[in-house]
């Protein structure tokens, strides 16, 4: 049986998702931004919660672990890297898998935005979540590594099969389709994303999750190794990794 998935908004522009094993009755958080929507998910859906696995140590995806844990006695697996992470019962490095029930996740590292992020990858099920490393037509913020290691870690995220479903940590996708069009003002794929998030977003619906096919058409963070992205920005011939620093660079002026 597929797995399930419930997605919705936690603080002010986090999301919250449940990931559901209908054969085992298993349900994990996929982070933990703050206890009350996650509990009342959980209400709605009928679910139990079992596990959260946590991405990295950011307060806006842990801050809810020890109310949850307190409650539901369930297990949390976290990234070994990870500091400053409640109640941490399982913790996980690339390679490693992590079970939900009978599914099961890959563990990806995807160091950049802070050194301890991690992916979880569900591949039979064709699901990624991908926390704050890639958002819909954007990034995170470099704050704890570099640009040539966040653009390694997107480069792996990249290389997950088109039809992955990516689950990402904040709505921002209008804001970084506004940036992108700056980058690649022609790219048609970027122009239909805009449509139809503007779309989404009218009707007060979460513009994710979206496929890493689709999104690699149109994200110029997955993007700095095309020679016409490069060369719009007027770097062309410069290694992919020095023009995802300068478009990085710009999101932050931006
Ligand atoms: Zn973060």
């Amino acid at each position: 049986m597929p797995a399930e998935t419930r997605l919705f908004r936690c603080l002010s522009d986090n999301y919250g998702v449940l990931l559901h094993d209908p054969e085992t009755g298993a349900t994990a958080s996929i982070d933990a931004p703050e206890a009350a929507p996650i509990e009342a998910a959980l209400r709605q859906t009928g679910w139990t919660l079992t596990d959260i696995l946590v991405t990295h140590h950011h307060h806006d995806h842990v801050g809810g672990i020890a109310a949850l844990k307190a409650k539901y006695k369930c297990r949390v697996v976290a990234p070994e890297k990870g500091t400053d992470i409640p109640g941490v019962d399982e913790a996980v490095r690339e390679g490693d898998k992590v079970k939900v029930g009978n599914l099961t996740a890959n563990v990806i590292a995807t160091p950049g935005h802070t050194l301890d992020h991690i992916a979880y990858w569900f591949h039979q099920d064709k699901l990624a979540f991908v926390g704050d490393t890639l958002f819909s037509i954007g990034c995170g913020r470099v704050i704890e590594g570099d640009a040539a290691m966040m653009w390694a870690s997107l480069k792996k995220l990249r290389d997950l099969p088109n039809d992955t479903d990516i689950f990402c940590g904040h709505e921002y996708t209008l804001a970084n389709i506004k940036f992108a069009r700056t980058v690649e003002p022609d790219n048609a794929a970027l122009q239909a994303r805009e449509a139809e998030a503007k779309q989404e977003v009218a009707k007060n619906r979460p513009t994710i999750p979206v496929t890493i096919g689709e999104e690699k058409k149109a994200n110029p963070f997955l993007r700095a190794d095309i020679p016409e992205v490069a060369a719009g920005i007027g770097m062309a011939g410069k290694p992919a990794a020095e023009v995802f620093a300068e478009i990085r660079a710009r999101k932050n002026k931006f």
